[in-house]
């Protein structure tokens, strides 16, 4: 059934103006004022409100066997949770484990997320190397719509990529004309710095920051900003979280290297303080890396995002409930790693962001998904509002408030770390492929309808190293 959304204001990431908007067939098929209301059409006011591309949260991690568990969400519950907060696209991870073939591991996860009920993509890991590897990756990117590839500088013993994995899949990403993607932090040092404190007797979350602190991060940072300037790829940073880290990517783009930075929700809003709870529960709930850091680093988050250094944000929805958490109860090193806010980041984003003026309403649509949107070659299908575009659309109400608890969440597990957090501007109605999928409190979601979005790679080239042959 075609629906028309009437009387609202448009915001896309370059204006916003007064205008309806026609969805038909699963695309936007009209924005302009006025349009006439068709026969079987079904009419949303929106007046008073905005309509905006649905959010793209480029990080989630749904159904991911992880330090010996799996995360709680699987793409069915995960996915509807991000419809209810106004996200309509997720771009998730296939994580193959050291000598699992990649395609192997793609169609695992394909599988997983054929029940998604919002689109989805798919970031692939390096997490080994070898010729297989190369010649996956090329597969992955000329068949299967795979256009960026993520590498752990975390995790040793794990899934950690070394720097012959990094430069050898950095290379073969700009073959192929794909985006290099790092969690960057220095998975030795961690490592150490976790043995030292057990040693100490330091068993708990409290000494979760004190393994991974800032300057961890940086080297990583860093390290991949300089191999990506060596190989004369872009790369594009996850989940940034310290001062250091935005400075260093700030330096790089001012010197014209092409560096992305992606921000958390939760790292915009919640400080370390978390982890000095004495209730195990509370502050284990709360690890995930990187850690959340002192709020000195808050304001160089949201610098960033004000000024264009950092162009997204995301969530990292990796949920583990209470007793999987309680996993590392005597090791802290053994608590799984993770957050939710899938369905939190948007309304976070847009009460902390926009009602504070640090954000305008389109450079809300920046950070939400249209700059996803464009580094990894969705746009404008994705992250748009405009004839031809998908019809994935929120429609959100800027005095709507909601109070954020776990109690009433849409995600599994029973913490979020927004507890008690009142927003106000939350989505009315969210949008998936043209279809009402949320409305005003109704969740109205099947499995299966989100679909599998392909991206195509950017333009290939064969010139590595070239920047060094420049000078
Ligand atoms: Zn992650």
């Amino acid at each position: 059934m075609p629906v028309l959304i009437t009387g609202g204001t448009v915001v896309n990431a370059d204006r916003q103006f007064r205008a309806d908007v026609l969805c038909e067939g699963g695309k936007v098929a009209a924005v302009g004022l006025d349009l006439d209301v068709t026969a079987g059409c079904e009419v949303i006011d929106a007046s008073g409100q905005y309509v905006m591309p649905g959010g793209v949260d480029p990080h989630t991690h749904m159904q991911l066997p992880f330090m010996g568990t799996v995360s709680a969400d699987d793409f069915y519950s995960g996915t509807a949770a991000a419809l209810s907060g106004g996200t309509t696209t997720i771009m998730d991870f296939v994580i193959p484990q050291p000598r699992e073939s990649l395609m192997d591991a793609f169609s695992t996860w394909r599988g997983w997320a054929e029940q998604s009920c919002a689109d989805y993509t798919f970031h692939v890991a390096i997490t080994w190397w070898d010729e297989s590897v190369h010649r996956d990756m090329g597969t992955l990117v000329n068949t299967m719509g795979v256009n960026s590839f993520k590498h752990f500088m975390a995790y040793k013993n794990a899934i950690m990529a070394d720097d012959e994995v990094l430069v050898n899949s950095f290379r073969r990403s700009l073959e192929l004309g794909a985006v290099p993607t790092v969690h960057a932090e220095n998975g030795e040092l961690v490592f150490q710095l976790q043995q030292e404190l057990l040693k100490q007797g330091m068993t708990g979350p409290r000494a979760h920051p004190l393994s991974r602190p800032p300057a961890v991060e940086t080297e990583a940072v860093q390290r991949a900003i300089t191999i990506a300037n060596v190989i004369n790829t872009p790369l594009y940073v996850v989940h940034v979280s310290c001062r250091e880290s935005v400075d260093a990517i700030a330096h790089a783009r001012a010197r014209g290297q092409q560096v992305y930075g992606e921000v958390l929700a939760g790292h915009l809003v919640v400080d370390e303080s978390v982890y000095q709870s004495d209730d195990f529960e509370f502050a284990a709930a709360h690890v995930m890396s990187p850690p959340f850091r002192k709020k000195s680093h808050r304001n160089a988050l949201w610098n960033g995002l004000e000024n264009g250094n950092l162009q997204t944000t995301a969530t990292d929805h990796c949920t583990f409930c209470a007793e999987q958490k309680a996993m590392g109860k005597t090791d802290f090193t053994k608590i799984p790693n993770g957050c939710g806010g899938v369905e939190d980041r948007m309304a976070v984003l847009w009460d902390e962001g926009v009602n504070t003026g640090r954000l305008t309403a389109s450079e809300f649509v920046q950070v939400t998904s249209a700059n996803a949107a464009r580094i990894f070659n969705m746009y404008p299908r994705k992250g748009s509002v405009s004839v031809g575009a998908d019809a994935d659309i929120v429609i959100w109400d800027p005095e709507g408030t909601r109070t954020i608890s776990a109690a009433s969440q849409r995600a599994k597990g029973s913490f979020n770390v927004f507890e008690g957090r009142t927003v106000k501007g939350i989505p009315s109605h969210t949008l998936s492929g043209g279809a009402v999928v949320y409305a005003r409190g109704d969740l109205r979601v099947r499995k299966g309808t989100g679909k599998y979005v392909e991206r195509p790679a950017f333009k290939p080239t064969h010139q590595a190293f070239s920047r060094i042959a420049d000078e």
